[in-house]
């Protein structure tokens, strides 16, 4: 039998890597029974697994079981006769491996021995009991009545893996027993159970790291035993902060009837990402626990097994599947890119893996095979591959960047994974490498909204926020301002979180939190570099926002972004993080709100022919004049035609709200007076709303009232609009590769 080694599966270097050190640990083609003609072993080998070993105590007239006991000895595999099988066994290995391979995912032999310890603690005997009765299956259970107790018995047993105590009792509560506990073993974990909801006594535990989990009385047994589990194993993770691969977590603990071939093992890593330990067990007994729990394989149905190739073939069908799962995600994000998606999610639920785009900021399903849910796993597996993303870790959100090239465009896409109900989440984000930052008409400015801008732009200090929620436009506005005060005797430095756009002729900076390089501190370096212009992503935090403010108060033209619906918003933004009102008056000049709205598709938008009634009542809906009703027929809808995938919109349009701070709005700013008093002075002093600019690119053919009601009213979650399906022609790859 030949070995193909096709490396298809992986492409990430440290997987590679890993695997070549499988290879070279397991033996193969059965050198290790030397004593045996090359015609007896095709025949063994070109046996079915679980027959082989029948066949080779046969050749050496011995029982089966001592024949698997000297196969454990010479390959160093332990054997094993008693075993539990592990819980969920199918989470762990899809059951198509558990078939081909007659493997089974068994708890791992040293953990069977030694259940971990619970340390239960409440006043309520009647509660003791219960804890016993529900987590004794699982973990050896120690019990105290009281605080006090709960510490003697911490000391006096020891080796504890985890607290699970009642929060309000008599004498000391749950939460002064773990702070004294905690002086003892600083790293034990404890989970708090109450009978009240006491949501901020929760939080503060939380918050101050000493408590892994809040649960409430009662609680499912279920439930508990796996939060239990789950505290358990992020205290083993705890210290380790390298998981390697030896770590605990990332291994597979796999009893078989037969020695296993590397390839087994590389199938088994790159499905789980778990590195498999090998365990031998009787033939007879792995076989039936696998028909009890798991049904019998298709393959196992197919007799033609005992031809020589059998075995090849069931891992070509594999390689197959794999192939597939690749083409179709490189089809999803190819397809992506042609329509203009900036987003991509996958989301399982119960029945399907939902996938949708984000175009022009609206979420378009995607239409999926039917059959797509079961092979979620290995979509999801996959993405976290290519994203370099460690793919055994599925219970936190974790971060990675893809490099995409296809045709002309480089993509650079950012992912992340976030564990729902029905499994891992995963969002792309793509950076097109090419797209081109805009200018300020392209935003769809007004000549004199652009005018007012560039007139604070060209000031030597003061700061200008942008703000908006997420997906505003914000950077896109501010690169788009850097661009348009550019000259040479300007020395502009950014720091930005990712880098969106580049602008040729300036400094831009990327913060990498994982190495403690924030907004602050980047801000703190670059204002030793001598720039003239400082742009800072977003501010996110009080140190932020105090560097940046004195930074402007100290000859520096300061450009970011705040997250608040209005203009307004962003001073008492700021007031909440404690930044001194006057200085706030003195440092920011003006204060930007905006949204995009989408932009009609040009091909194919409609005059509205809009009912007089109608116009009146959508133009009293953005608090526009009544009188603007003789501009009615310039309104245009959206259509839908094949240059806009059938939606009527085809790219974006900002509409905005400036608030200039004049002297009545610093001085209310210095009284610090409420959000909506400082939006009353604006309005009086002209400045035109969200709904104002709306109307006015409707005015222009840009847009229509939909999009402007939508995105404008600044309370309404941009995710709850989604389009009708029906609208949508998104067609997928091929659905047959995947059967
Ligand atoms: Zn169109």
């Amino acid at each position: 039998m030949k070995e193909e080694e096709t490396e298809d599966i992986d492409e990430g270097e440290n997987t590679n890597r890993s695997l070549h050190e499988l290879d070279l640990e397991l033996q193969d083609h059965m050198d290790w029974w030397p004593d045996l003609s090359d015609l007896d072993r095709l025949n063994i080998l070109g046996a079915n697994r679980e027959d082989r070993a029948r066949l080779l105590a046969s050749k050496d007239s011995k029982s089966v079981e001592s024949i698997i006991k000297e196969i454990s000895r010479r390959l160093d595999l332990t054997f094993v006769d008693d075993f539990e099988l592990s819980s969920n066994p199918t989470k762990i290995l899809p059951l198509r491996l558990i078939h081909s391979y007659s493997c089974l995912p068994i708890d791992a032999m040293e953990q069977s021995v030694q259940k971990p310890k619970v340390l239960c603690v409440d006043d309520e005997e009647g509660i003791l009991k219960g804890f016993q009765l529900q987590l004794r299956n699982d973990f050896e259970v120690h019990v105290a009545s009281s605080g006090d107790e709960g510490i003697e018995v911490f000391k006096k047993v020891g080796g504890f893996s985890i607290i699970l105590s009642d929060m309000r009792m008599p004498g000391m509560s749950g939460s002064s027993m773990i702070t004294e506990i905690r002086k003892i073993d600083p790293k034990i974990v404890c989970v708090l159970i109450t009978g009240h909801s006491d949501f901020e006594i929760a939080k503060d535990a939380i918050n101050s790291g000493q408590v892994f989990k809040i649960l409430t009385k009662p609680c499912p047994t279920e439930e508990l035993v796996e939060v239990l589990q789950q505290g358990i194993q992020q205290s083993e993770s705890v210290g380790k902060s390298n998981l390697s691969l030896n770590s605990k977590g990332n291994k597979v603990h796999l009893l078989t009837l037969w020695p296993p071939t590397p390839r087994m093992s590389r199938w088994v890593f790159a499905v789980s990402g778990k590195k498999p330990i090998w365990y031998l067990g009787l033939p007879e007994k792995v076989t039936r626990a696998i028909t009890e729990n798991f049904g019998i394989g298709a393959e196992s149905l197919d007799d033609s097994d005992l031809d020589q190739d059998g075995e090849e073939d069931q891992q070509d069908d594999l390689e197959d599947q794999n192939a597939a799962i690749i083409r179709f995600v490189n089809e999803v994000i190819m397809k992506a890119i042609v329509d203009r998606a900036t987003d991509i999610h996958f989301e399982p639920h119960k029945e399907t893996l939902q996938i949708r785009y984000r175009i022009d900021g609206q979420l378009v399903p995607v239409r999926v095979p039917d059959n797509l849910r079961s092979f979620q796993d290995a979509i999801i597996s996959r993405i976290k591959i290519m994203g370099g993303i460690n793919i055994s870790e599925k219970r936190r959100p974790q971060g990675g960047r893809i490099n995409f090239s296809h045709g002309q465009s480089d993509l650079d896409i950012r992912v992340s994974t976030l564990p729902t109900l029905y499994g891992e989440s995963i969002s792309l984000r793509l950076l097109n490498e090419k797209s081109q930052p805009l200018s300020m008409q392209e935003l769809g400015l007004l000549g004199k909204d652009e005018k007012n801008i560039v007139n604070i732009l060209e000031k030597p200090h003061g700061i200008v926020l942008v703000t908006g929620p997420t997906g505003s436009g914000k950077s896109t506005s501010l690169t788009a301002f850097i661009r348009r005060i550019h000259k040479p005797e300007r020395r502009i430095m950014t720091v930005e979180d990712p880098v969106e756009y580049e602008v040729a002729g300036i400094n831009q900076t990327q913060v990498n939190s994982e190495i403690g390089f924030t907004f602050a501190s980047a801000l703190r370096e670059i204002l030793r570099q001598d720039p003239d212009v400082i742009m800072v992503g977003e501010i996110r935090d009080r140190e932020t926002a105090d560097i940046a403010i004195r930074a402007s108060l100290t000859g520096h033209l300061v450009l970011s972004t705040l997250h608040t619906n209005d203009a307004p918003g962003a001073i008492t933004r700021l007031i909440d993080m404690e930044i001194e009102p006057f200085l706030i008056a003195s440092s920011v000049e003006m204060v930007i709100a905006q949204r995009l709205v989408r932009r009609l598709c040009s091909k194919c938008a409609m005059p509205a022919q809009m009912q007089k009634s109608d116009l009146q009542a959508s133009l009293a809906l953005l608090g526009v004049d009544i009188d603007e009703c003789k501009f009615g027929d310039s309104v245009l809808e959206a259509v839908g035609c094949p240059s806009c995938q059938n939606l009527g919109y085809r790219g974006r349009v900002g509409i905005f709200e400036l608030m200039k701070m004049s002297d009545s709005i610093h001085s209310l700013v210095i009284k610090s007076a409420s959000a909506p008093d400082i939006r009353e002075i604006a309005l009086e002093e002209g400045m035109s709303t969200l709904q104002e600019t709306g109307w006015a690119q409707i005015k222009r053919g840009l847009t229509t009232f939909e999009e402007v009601i939508r995105y404008a009213d600044g309370m309404m979650d941009e995710d709850e609009v989604s389009v009708e399906s029906s609208k949508v022609d998104q067609t997928l790859p091929p659905v047959t590769e995947l059967q």
